[in-house]
């Protein structure tokens, strides 16, 4: 009996210490302009502004939540309370996200430098006949 009350003493401590981090962190979750909820990554369904995002506390998350986190890249590997396999998971999207980028940067420069100059090319061709020869704007 005595061993119950102790118990249940402690878990009401850990109960409360649970509640007081969850309000601090419901409260820096929360938007400060329509008071909606803030996703995780800091934007407001609300209004669409963003801001720093919440802390996390993966203990008062659901499974769902924390695998949506931990995919957007917004839990670091280093993160207290992680499983083995969500620590695996973490470091798997984080080279996703580094591969990804890596490949958009290689991609990106050279489609946009070609299209500018045969935009450029096209509308050149407006003012020169297939002659050669310049054809003269007329001006109202
Ligand atoms: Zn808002």
């Amino acid at each position: 009996m005595g061993i119950f009350t102790h118990e249940g003493h402690r878990n009401l401590r850990a109960a409360e210490q649970n509640v007081s981090q969850g309000i601090a962190s419901l409260y820096s979750s929360i938007c400060g302009i329509c008071a909606t909820l803030l996703e995780p990554s800091g934007r407001c369904p609300g209004c669409g502004r963003t801001f720093s995002p919440p802390p996390l506390n993966l203990a008062i998350m659901t499974d769902s939540q924390r695998a949506a986190a931990i995919r957007d890249g917004l839990v670091p590997a280093g993160t207290e309370g992680l499983s083995q396999n969500e620590v695996r998971t973490v470091q798997f999207y984080a080279r996703l996200r580094r591969q990804r980028a890596e490949r958009e940067q290689a991609a990106t420069p050279k489609p946009k430098v070609e299209s500018r100059e045969s935009s450029l090319a096209e509308r050149a061709k407006k003012f020169i006949r297939p002659d050669g020869s310049i054809i003269e704007m007329s001006l109202p």
